[in-house]
């Protein structure tokens, strides 16, 4: 059985820089969820669909094939055979995947693809509904979460770094508007598994968070028998 790692929380949480490294670390593939919900969403806003309309959104999904390849280790995720790698973290894209994730079809294509990978590989994988939903038997699942305030600090800090010119506050009111909707939404929304262990990361560093992993990995058993 492959050993499969979940890691869930809301936006900003440093889910996908720990659990990136994670993987590295213990040789496991690192499968980035949001990155196929906003592969799709990109497909839809190319289209000129609107995010509000689920019968819209629902018929053009048969039209929309998303997989994954790695490149040095990297995730690259492909939107109907073209790498989307580079175009998927606008703040746009961010938006209209968080509407777009609440529909069904949506939903059901991407966590068969889920489902397919961490049936076949050691996988630390990322999202909203992985410890819920797509692996309920995962080795290992943790909730990774940090304060709306702390999290849109970093948002910030990194935009900054880009060269990007933003608002503090617009950033938070968008990681809480995106949160209430990921939590609120009838379809797998996110919340922490009953089985799952909680890591607040407010105080932490990335190197803490990634540490505090690597232990709980440890002691979930995914050693050989002889520890090796
Ligand atoms: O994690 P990221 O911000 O890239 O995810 C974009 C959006 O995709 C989230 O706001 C959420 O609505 C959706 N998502 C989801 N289930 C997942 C991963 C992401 O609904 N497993």
């Amino acid at each position: 059985m492959p050993i499969n790692i979940a890691i869930d929380g809301p936006a900003g949480a440093g889910k996908s820089t720990a659990a990136k490294k994670l993987a590295e670390n213990f040789g496991y593939i690192y499968v980035d969820t949001g990155a196929m919900y906003r592969a799709m969403a990109l497909y839809f806003l190319r289209r000129g669909i609107d995010g509000a309309d689920e019968a819209a959104v629902a018929a053009a999904c048969g039209d929309v094939e998303i997989s994954l390849d790695y490149k040095d280790g990297i995730q690259q995720i492909f939107l109907n055979g073209e790498n989307v790698t580079g175009q998927i973290r606008a703040e746009e894209v961010g938006r209209m995947a968080s509407l777009t994730s609440a529909y069904g079809p949506v939903r059901k294509k991407l966590v068969e693809l889920q489902r397919a990978l961490a049936g076949r590989r050691d996988v630390v994988m990322d999202g909203r509904d992985i410890g819920t939903a797509v692996l309920p038997d995962a080795t290992l699942k943790v909730y990774l979460t940090a304060g709306s305030r702390v999290r849109a600090e970093r948002r910030f800090k990194e935009l900054e770094e880009k060269g990007v010119s933003c608002s503090l506050e617009e950033i938070e009111k968008d990681i809480i508007d995106r949160d209430y909707r990921d939590m609120h939404r009838e379809l797998s929304p996110l919340c922490q598994a009953e089985d799952a262990i909680l890591l607040d990361s407010s105080d932490m560093t990335l190197e803490e968070v990634v540490r505090e992993l690597e232990e709980l990995v440890e002691d979930a058993g995914t050693r050989g028998c002889c520890g090796c």
